[in-house]
């Protein structure tokens, strides 16, 4: 699942703390063979979008996404990470990294050597293009993480979508590559053909199960109609219904909240925007903040798990998850609890008491509820 290509954004809820990830990676043997996790590192990507391609999944017309058609030589790349200063993570991502025949990988992961000292690399790749002689072949490289692109674990849904494995199968791989000592992420798809929240769920179940110290690295993205695609064809003829925002913020919530509890490091939810992705969605949940609303839900269910009716306490820093995006949080809270969203907003209170705070947890009794 190559194709969304991202930006790096900050953890949302990482359970481990980062340096239990340090002491793994150094603690490998060989020095070489996986880069030594930087916290801060700077990121520098490339995109090499619809590179090394084996198919073609449903949804997917990479350049759209990405808003590049054509990749950067290695050359090219060598010389853009000679010109910077201080250790980055590279990040190829667009593409399909291992399907490429190996003399070309190898160029992509030897101009890596020309950053500055301490560079590491982290690809997305297609399962089917890792295997343990892949992996071995890797081992002379700072790879810091390898992303897979998931998509799912239900056979049903990775046949309608054309990925062209099974889930026992992505499974597998990601076994490999944990035991093998890489640090995984795992690109997970919400909204696809056939897709239910149920199977989202026991999706991230399985991916849970699978070995290492460190803790799995998910991104989800949702299912979006881009022109041209095999999954417009289905839209237009009525074969395909896609998410709405709202939806695909509830089920990104409810992967969220299980991911956390599962021990999972989420590092983003939703697509990066570009003028080119923007122009070319046909239809489904497109939108900027998807990531925070999903954030909201993920609150919400949290808030309401600890009391059905209120009153809540949350943290300074996460008031904005209730009352941004048009109150999205508290009109969630409201729906949910049954009560009305002024009687939520009275119920809301700061965890930390501070002199400035006029949203202590109040006392009313509020008995307004929505009928
Ligand atoms: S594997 Fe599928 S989603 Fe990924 S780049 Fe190829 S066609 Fe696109």
């Amino acid at each position: 699942m190559g194709c969304f290509a991202e930006g790096m954004e900050p953890l949302l809820g990482a359970r481990t703390p980062m340096n239990r990830i340090s002491g793994r990676l150094s603690s490998a043997s060989g020095e070489t063979k996986r880069a030594r996790f930087h916290e801060k590192v700077r990121r520098i990507p490339f995109f090499l979008s619809m590179q090394a391609c084996p198919r073609r999944c449903v949804y997917c017309h990479q350049g759209e996404i990405t808003g590049v058609s054509s990749a950067p030589s290695p050359d090219e790349v060598r010389r853009v990470l000679a010109s910077l200063q201080g250790p980055h993570e590279v990040c190829f991502f667009g593409g399909s990294f291992t399907c490429f025949p190996p003399d070309l990988r190898n160029a992509y992961l030897d101009a890596v050597f020309s950053a500055p000292s301490g560079s590491s690399v982290r690809f997305s790749t297609h399962p089917e293009c890792i295997s343990s002689g892949v992996l071995d072949s890797l081992a002379r490289f700072p790879v810091s993480m390898i992303e897979l692109g998931i998509s799912s674990l239900d056979d049903r849904v990775l046949k309608e979508t054309n990925r062209g494995y099974t889930g026992d199968q992505a499974l597998s791989v990601m076994k490999l590559v944990s035991l093998k000592g890489y640090r995984l992420a795992a690109q997970m798809m919400i909204g696809l053909p056939g897709q239910t929240t149920e199977s989202s769920l026991e999706d991230l179940r399985k991916i849970s199960s699978v070995p290492g110290d460190s803790p799995i690295t998910l991104r989800i993205y949702p299912c979006l109609v881009l022109r041209d695609t095999p999954l417009s064809l289905l839209l237009a003829q009525g074969r395909y219904s896609p998410l709405s925002v709202e939806e695909a913020a509830s089920w990104a919530g409810m992967l969220l909240s299980e991911a956390k509890r599962l021990g999972f490091a989420v590092q983003r939810i939703g697509l990066q925007h570009t003028e080119s992705l923007a122009a070319n969605v046909v239809a489904g949940p497109y939108h900027p903040a998807l990531g925070e609303m999903a954030q909201s839900v993920a609150l919400v269910t949290s808030l309401l798990s600890k009391s059905s009716s209120g009153p809540w306490k949350v943290e300074r820093n996460q008031l904005s998850l209730l009352h941004g995006h048009g109150k999205f949080g508290i009109r969630l809270l409201s729906d949910r609890s049954g009560l009305t969203v002024s009687c939520v907003e009275r119920r809301i209170g700061i965890s930390q008491l501070t002199p400035y705070s006029t949203l202590e947890t109040t006392t009313d009794s509020c008995a307004e509820t929505k009928t």
